[in-house]
């Protein structure tokens, strides 16, 4: 799968999401801190990863990859 939500740095898909998130909200990776791209940029690869499967869980704000 071409995992365009993994964090470039470290390889995780965890990442903070501020409340009051607007689309041009940075998201970080909230295992290292990297900069993932704007939520805006990251709601587009979130929506075509979740199509059809449910890999990605949604908890309290951080994404968290399914094996
Ligand atoms: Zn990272």
């Amino acid at each position: 799968m071409n995992d365009k939500l993994d964090c470039k740095a470290c390889g995780t898909i965890q990442m903070d999401i501020p409340d009051n998130t607007t689309e041009n909200t940075p998201i970080l990776c909230s295992n290292c801190g990297a900069f993932l791209g704007t939520w805006g940029e990251l709601q587009d690869d979130f929506a075509k990863q979740i199509k059809g499967a449910s890999v990605l869980d949604l908890d309290k704000g951080t994404i968290v990859k399914k094996s």
